[in-house]
């Protein structure tokens, strides 16, 4: 089967760092910016950064509504850390102006292991990542405080929810793209191929 074609929304945060990881999985990666450019794309990975920022810039760039209207139409799409938050139903603390893209059936809290000083590398054993467990960078990370019947866990650290799943969305509180292990990318890069297949039945 040819390759898919994964996007990185390119509007703020570590854009490059998720291109590189989604080449090393076997993807083609390239930056997405505007409306254009994400139709043409098979999936999409909203980076780490500043939710807050990110949101903003994709109401200006007028891509917020053709984002929400894809993932709500079942594009597989992969957010770390403030692209987790951008996944989310609901934030629990949002500054004023910030809006969600939506996609999974929680409540996330921005910030919640702590300021930026606080940020600390853990190893996370991360469902359906078989081997050693991931090493989870977690910078002014956010939590899940809860999910709702949709959405699965697939990892926790300190009790506290940091990956899930909901259909075609997955979101992890921390930054796999840091790291140099691929494998995160590599399940996200086998969710895109699973869609394209059952798209082409
Ligand atoms: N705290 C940031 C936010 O609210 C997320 C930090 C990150 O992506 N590393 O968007």
């Amino acid at each position: 089967m040819n390759t898919p074609v994964i996007g990185v929304l390119a509007l703020q945060g570590d854009v490059r760092e998720h291109l590189i990881a989604l080449a090393a999985a076997d993807a083609v990666a390239r930056p997405v910016r505007r409306p254009e450019e994400l139709a043409e794309v098979d999936g999409l990975v909203l980076p780490g950064g500043e939710s807050t920022t990110i949101s903003k810039l994709a109401v200006l760039f007028g891509v917020m509504e053709p984002l929400r209207a894809r993932v709500r139409a079942g594009m597989p799409v992969y957010g770390t850390c403030a692209g987790l938050i951008l996944l989310a139903d609901k934030i629990l603390d949002p500054r004023s102006g910030q809006e969600t893209i939506g996609g999974i059936d929680m409540i996330v809290r921005r910030n919640a292991f702590g300021r930026q000083n606080e940020s600390f590398e853990a190893s996370v054993d991360v469902k359906g990542i078989t081997g050693d467990p991931v090493e989870g960078v977690f910078i002014r990370a956010p939590w899940v405080e809860s999910v709702g019947a949709g959405a699965e866990v697939l990892a926790e650290h300190d009790g506290h929810i940091v990956a899930v799943r909901q259909g075609n969305a997955l979101a992890t509180s921390f930054h796999p793209e840091l790291t140099g292990d691929h494998r995160v990318h590599a399940l996200f890069v086998d969710m895109v191929r699973g869609d394209r297949a059952a798209e082409s039945l």
